[in-house]
């Protein structure tokens, strides 16, 4: 018997991932640095498919069929690239190697390089589910060769998720495309989660709307506009009292939240393609504020807050959903203007509603509100900007005046919405006539020469503001 694929890293993500194609039919080989994973996943689950037992890499390639598929599910970082070293000398022209972990895109560009060079496919796999998505089903977004694709995609396919019978797996382009997109996921998944804190933070401090009353408007926001994953779960934990002291389970919680790296990589991303994903980063720099304890403690007793009274609108509850949704469009609109910089700096050819269309099931982000992202890029429309297409368009400007009341409200009682204010300004930034960049060209012309353009005539031109301040023309020096 040879198996169809191997997976080689067998901790809960790899055994998982193993599991879910065993029973989908496939026969996998299993392989992991230390044996006892391996005999661990198959004393647990190995009557749940076929599988085959392999004790080194060796025993791994051997057992394959041709072409070889060879799954890395290992750490993140130099693990892989040691497996790859160790791997590579086994296989043959036209196996294909593939990793499915969360590895930076850059690292796939390089690994798919040079494993090309040895006439070896490589394939970076964005999987986004969690432990519960690599068994049941995640959401998996490909990369490498269109030809890799042929091989491997129907089996992908088949342990994907499902949307209304679609599989949430498609090639999404060359080399590390497919982590790419995993990241840029990730990237809205952190300002997701941190516009659903601010609206929790806004209705328990300026309306004092206890958490178990708020779990009953979450609940009654996912049957809407809002429907998503994340809001669903919000009203679980939310609704959920510590079993030691019956309060809140969110009061007993310390908070200061975590982070592994993806959220950072897309901010970083997005400063080297000049794609201002500012919701993204604010949530990412919300979470290190937060953990900055020391100074928040000792900022507690020095710094003063809001001494204003205000009025709450009847509408308040209403007013913050609508600046929930709002922001949460602008992170999407931030995420896919992203993909599109990425697209045209790395040559992918991202379809930006196929993309959206991955994420509609079995990952963390999966939302109601893509099903019409899917369209607003359908067939190849590609509006400039998500928040120029038309639907969207009106949708957001509905939920205008509701955002700016709720910032305005937050500012005034000084609680702080990162993401709700940011994103805002990123609206307002987007749509206004004038921006003041054009007294920053000045102030750069004034102090380095770095001279500007005319708005009623085409060229470069500079003032000579320690002379007679008259213009000249100049060559472009930036
Ligand atoms: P992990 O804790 O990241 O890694 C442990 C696995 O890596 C073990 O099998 C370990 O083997 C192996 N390993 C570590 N260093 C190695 C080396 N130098 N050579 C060979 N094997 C090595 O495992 P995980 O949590 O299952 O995650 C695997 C990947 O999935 C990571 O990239 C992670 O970021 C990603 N992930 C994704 C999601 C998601 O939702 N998509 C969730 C969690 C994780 P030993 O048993 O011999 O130590």
């Amino acid at each position: 018997m040879s198996a169809q694929i191997g997976v080689t890293g067998l901790a809960v993500m790899g055994a998982n991932l193993a599991r879910n194609l065993a029973r989908n039919g496939y026969t996998v080989a299993l392989h992991n640095r230390s044996v006892a994973k391996t005999d661990a996943l198959l004393a647990a689950h190995g009557d749940e498919g076929n599988f085959i037992r392999t004790e080194s890499l060796q025993e791994l390639v051997d057992s394959l069929e041709k072409p070889r598929r060879v799954l890395i599910m290992v750490k993140a970082g130099a693990p892989v690239d040691s497996v790859i070293d160790q791997l590579t000398p086994l296989l043959e022209e036209g196996d294909i190697v593939i990793d499915a972990g969360n590895s930076h895109y850059e690292d796939t560009r390089r690994r798919e390089a040079a494993l090309a060079e040895k006439g070896l496919h490589f394939v970076g796999v964005g999987v986004s589910g969690g432990e519960e998505g690599a068994l049941l089903g995640p959401s998996i977004m490909p990369g490498g060769s269109r030809e890799s694709y042929d091989s491997l995609g129907p089996m992908l396919e088949k342990i994907s998720a499902k949307y209304n019978g679609e599989p949430c797996c498609a090639w999404v382009g060359t080399d590390g495309a497919g982590h790419f997109v995993k990241m840029v996921h990730n990237g809205i998944e952190y300002a997701d989660m941190q516009v659903i804190g601010e609206a929790y933070d806004l209705l328990r401090s300026a309306a004092g709307i206890e958490p178990a009353e708020q779990a009953e408007i979450f609940r009654e926001w996912n049957t809407g506009q809002l429907s998503s994953f994340l809001i669903e779960i919000t009203a679980e934990v939310l609704a959920h009292k510590d079993g030691k002291t019956g309060k809140p389970f969110v009061d007993v919680v310390v908070d200061s939240a975590g982070q592994k790296g993806t959220g950072r990589w897309t901010v970083v991303s997005g400063l080297d393609l000049g794609s201002p994903v500012s919701g993204i980063a604010e949530s990412v720099f919300a979470r290190a504020l937060s953990s900055q304890r020391g100074q928040r403690a000792e900022a507690q007793e020095v710094l003063t807050g809001a001494e204003t009274e205000v009025q709450l609108p009847e509408t308040f509850v209403e007013d913050v959903r609508q600046a929930l949704y709002a922001s949460k469009l602008v992170s999407y609109a931030q995420g896919m203007d992203m993909l599109a910089a990425a697209a045209k700096e790395y040559g992918w050819d991202l379809r930006l509603d196929e993309i959206a269309s991955l994420w509609r099931a079995g990952c963390i982000i999966r939302a109601e509100l893509l099903d019409d992202i899917m369209k607003a890029y359908e067939g190849g429309k590609a509006p400039a900007n998500l928040l120029l297409d038309p639907a969207f368009a009106e949708s957001i400007a509905a939920a205008v005046p509701a955002w700016r009341r709720v910032v305005a409200t937050a500012v005034q009682l000084g609680i702080p919405v990162p993401v709700f204010s940011s994103s805002l300004a990123y609206y307002d930034g987007l749509r206004r006539r004038r921006l003041p960049a054009a007294l920053t060209q000045g102030l750069r012309d004034l102090f380095g020469a770095h001279t500007y353009n005319r708005v009623d005539e085409e060229g470069t031109f500079h003032t000579l503001w320690s002379g007679d301040r008259s213009e000249v023309s100049a060559v472009d020096t930036h």
